[in-house]
């Protein structure tokens, strides 16, 4: 190592730091990387490493890193009002201003935003708000909730519930009344059926789910528009049609978790303007604020409002709910994402361009897949293309996953899928660099493969 703080660093992190979703052995023997640093699509870590982050942070840099508006945004508003809460008949200017403006981007009737300090607060508002509208509606006995396996809704007790990781179940994630239906991951789980086929059974799951549970029971169904963190699974294009048709026939509520797909990533400003979804709620973070600092909220339809607003007390919200600061800096974001055409670029120019790029990739020996819209890719890596079998036990993911961080670049791996989602305003000369060291880096895999069996 060439720098001395590097060392000291991780000894602080193995004494002290709990990380999230880590092997705490296995972060103490290697200790973590250090980012110091970020400059539009770049990290540096505490080694002087330049990196091209192809991950936006965790899918929260739209605008990139090193925006100076947001910074000073923030701190005009810290020295005019650092905090005040809105709770008990109270308000600041910067969250009305902001739910004024997400009621302006947000699909047609989604007109009220709750806010809360990240995506598994905002489920779990979601989960609450739900559950009082249908017992407001003199139908209490609809408390169940429909999400997907596979999906990712957060790491609170709800969201790790409506979630379908397993792994998260297994750790005190569950609740009563959640329950799943199959994700639509073709390239993982279609067997024999065509994407086509398989997008329609997919969708049909979630009727007979519906008809399981009983409609008399079902709150409401939660999706991702498309599946980030369970590998950026892109629907076939017959799901989404055809879940509408079944939510349009059962009177249960849509949730849409917007928290990867909001603010652009499809270029669209959501990603249910993407596939033509209208959502009763819509569960937004990350972009909101390009992570510069933490927010999340649930934007609520007007028909849902109605109702809990002849309701009495709502009797839920967070300290930090529509956070002064939070709300300032979210402003900027959305002040720059619309006045610098970034949702625009991404749809026309450099959303086709990195889809294009990656769909090159197609052709190495290690690549099953590529999928993607808009800024968001995945590459499934596989033993043979044909029957999309895999390298079994042999960490293809996780290997890929060190090569890219050694070559400059993230990629993030779930199994043996290497996914990406570069913040918004990555160029077209960075794309063809992501590409071409994604390339080399599928190189060294495989011959590490190849070397191992
Ligand atoms: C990240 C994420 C969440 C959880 O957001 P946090 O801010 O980490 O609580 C929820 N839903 C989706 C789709 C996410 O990607």
């Amino acid at each position: 190592m060439k720098n001395p703080q590097t060392a000291q660093w991780q000894a602080m992190s193995r004494d002290h730091h709990l990380a999230p979703f880590s092997d705490y052995q296995q972060l103490s023997d290697v200790g973590p990387r250090i980012i110091v640093k970020g400059d539009g699509v770049y990290v540096w870590d505490s080694e002087g490493n330049k990196i091209l982050d192809g991950m936006a942070g965790l899918w929260c840099a739209a605008i990139g890193y090193g925006r100076h508006e947001l910074a000073e945004a923030a701190s005009k508003q810290m020295k005019e009002l650092p905090f005040y809460n809105t709770f008990f008949m109270t308000a600041h200017p910067p969250v009305l201003e902001l739910a004024k403006v997400i009621a302006e981007i947000a699909p047609k009737g989604l007109n009220h935003v709750f806010f809360t300090g990240s995506g598994s607060e905002g489920n779990d508002t979601m989960l609450r708000l739900v559950r009082h509208y249908w017992a407001t509606k003199g139908q209490p006995d609809k408390q169940a909730i429909i999400g997907r396996i596979n999906g990712y809704h957060g790491s609170t007790v709800a969201g790790a519930a409506l979630g379908g990781m397993a792994g998260m179940h297994a750790q005190g994630g569950t609740l009563p009344g959640i329950v799943h239906i199959p994700q639509p991951y073709w390239f993982g789980e279609g067997g024999d059926m065509s994407p086509d086929e398989f997008g329609i059974w997919a969708a049909e799951q979630l009727e007979a789910k519906i008809l399981e549970v009983g409609v008399d029971k079902v709150a409401a169904f939660i999706a991702e528009p498309i599946q980030g963190a369970g590998g950026v699974i892109v629907p076939p294009k017959t799901y989404w049609p055809k879940v509408r048709e079944i939510l349009a026939k059962y009177d249960i509520l849509f949730v849409a978790d917007e928290v990867i797909c909001g603010f652009g990533r499809t270029g669209e400003w959501f990603g249910s303007d993407y596939y033509g979804n209208s959502p009763d709620l819509m569960t937004i973070a990350k972009g909101l604020t390009s992570g510069y600092v933490p927010m999340g909220g649930l934007v609520v339809s007007d028909k849902v409002f109605e109702v809990i607003s002849q309701a009495g007390d709502f009797n839920h919200g967070f300290t930090y709910s529509g956070h002064p600061v939070a709300a300032a800096v979210a402003l900027e974001n959305i002040r720059i994402l619309r006045e610098e055409k970034i949702i625009e670029r991404v749809r026309e120019e450099t959303g086709p361009y990195l889809q294009e790029r990656l769909a090159t990739l197609a052709d190495h020996p290690l690549v099953g897949e590529v999928r993607g819209v808009g800024m968001l890719g995945a590459i499934e890596l596989v033993k043979d293309k044909a029957s999309r079998k895999r390298y079994e036990g042999q960490g293809a993911g996780m290997i890929c996953r060190g090569h890219c961080f050694n070559n400059g670049l993230v990629m993030r791996a779930v199994g043996d899928t290497m996914i990406i989602a570069p913040p918004l305003v990555i160029s077209k000369a960075e794309i063809d660099e992501l590409v071409s060291k994604a390339r080399l880096c599928l190189d060294l895999t495989l011959e590490q493969l190849h070397s191992q069996a």
